[in-house]
């Protein structure tokens, strides 16, 4: 039997607990159990987005609630900004596009991301664009924006702030109301560490505002259906049901151990990550100010065939971290530490990146990585 580890950043590993519930036999949705389960995690979701406003949940992967937010909160010809510093920055221009919008789109270097000045410089230049959609964790760079500095600059101005946190919530910070987030998608797969299945849309009252007023055509991802459905603890359409009963478990398991706890300690992963990636003689893809605390991208010489690092520790050895996307497609392996990801599992994961990384003749000493890492997080 292979070890069957998964390290990539979503779907990310999902603990034994919760793999019980998800296997339990399933309940009809329109019943009161349901009803209180559904209750209940919206209730926990709030506190992870730390909101009080509502948060909606759509049978869909993160590009559904993705979709909704673009749908729901613009019209047809609608200026807005899209933000790039990385594959899923890229996604939300393709549906701005998709959805006729007039999109402006930023293009910054990967490896940073915006900064909050550059923001600010964005809103000045158009003032009139309804809405600006940005990354929290841009997946495909490990790279993360210091998100209470722009919802800072965004805050007083007409333009909603939509917040891609597919990958970044529960494991960075989101401080929804008091940042002025106005939309923050999601999805069940990533730092809330169950299979994908679940999308989830938190919107403001400004949001909320433009939901309604938008004269987009919308149907399955109509959140005005959603908002209705919400106000009787329901939702329009059968929802993902095991994953929503597992997902309110999930939810319950972060809270019990303390978000802000369990937050410092993905930093602290994340920091033996970087300590061991250097100790072996490679780097860290993203600037060091914006590494985000969920997944590290390394840096790999093309000589030594990332792609086919990521393909021997998967077949071989059972363990699977992510290879590049777009233009860092066969450079980088990215390794995640999210949601049930725990330092024994970031040992391992080092530990066979350096048995490859040995077989494919890159010079280091071995257990390099591991004594850097270890030190880390037993610091
Ligand atoms: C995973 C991810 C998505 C959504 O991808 P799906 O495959 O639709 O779940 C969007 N944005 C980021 C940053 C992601 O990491």
């Amino acid at each position: 039997m292979k070890k069957g580890l998964l390290l990539t950043p979503g779907p990310s590993k999902v603990p034994v607990e919760l793999c019980e519930v998800l296997g339990k036999p399933i309940i009809h949705h329109r019943t009161p159990q349901f009803q209180q389960i559904l209750k209940e995690l919206t209730e926990g979701l709030k506190k992870i987005i730390n909101t009080s406003s509502e948060v909606y949940l759509l049978a869909s992967s993160g590009t559904g609630a993705m979709e909704a937010a673009v749908a729901n909160l613009a019209s047809p010809g609608d200026k807005v900004i899209t933000v790039e510093y990385g594959k899923f920055g890229e996604r939300w221009a393709s549906l701005a596009k998709a959805y006729k919008l007039n999109a402006v789109t930023l293009k910054i270097e990967w490896g940073r991301t915006i900064t909050p000045e550059e923001v600010k410089a964005a809103l000045v230049a158009h003032p009139d664009a309804k809405v600006i959609f940005l990354t929290q964790c841009e997946t495909s760079t490990s790279a993360t924006p210091d998100m209470a500095g722009i919802g800072a600059v965004v805050k007083d101005t007409p333009t909603a702030l939509v917040v891609d946190a597919v990958s970044a919530l529960g494991t960075e910070p989101m401080k929804m109301d008091e940042w002025g987030v106005d939309v923050v998608c999601s999805g069940s797969h990533k730092g809330l560490m169950l299979p994908p299945g679940v999308g989830i849309v938190a919107a403001s009252a400004k949001a909320i505002a433009m939901i309604e007023s938008s004269t987009n055509i919308r149907f399955y991802f109509d959140l005005r259906k959603s908002r209705k459905a919400l106000a009787d603890t329901d939702t329009p359409f059968t929802p993902a049901i095991n994953i929503i009963i597992a997902l309110n478990e999930a939810v319950k398991m972060l809270l019990a151990e303390g978000l802000d706890k369990k937050q410092e300690y993905y930093l602290k992963m994340a920091k033996a990550v970087w300590a061991g990636v250097e100790a072996i003689g490679l780097s860290v893809y993203a600037q060091p100010k914006y590494r985000s605390r969920g997944l590290t991208a390394i840096l790999i010489p093309e000589a030594l065939n990332p792609k086919k690092l990521v393909k021997t520790m998967r077949d071989v050895h059972g363990i699977t971290m992510a290879g590049g996307q777009g233009d860092l497609d066969g450079k980088i392996v990215r390794i995640a530490h999210m949601g049930a990801v725990d330092e024994y599992d970031i040992l391992t994961g080092l530990s066979c990146l350096e048995k490859v990384l040995k077989e494919a003749g890159h010079k280091f000493e071995l257990g390099a990585s591991l004594a850097a890492a270890q030190k880390v997080l037993n610091s």
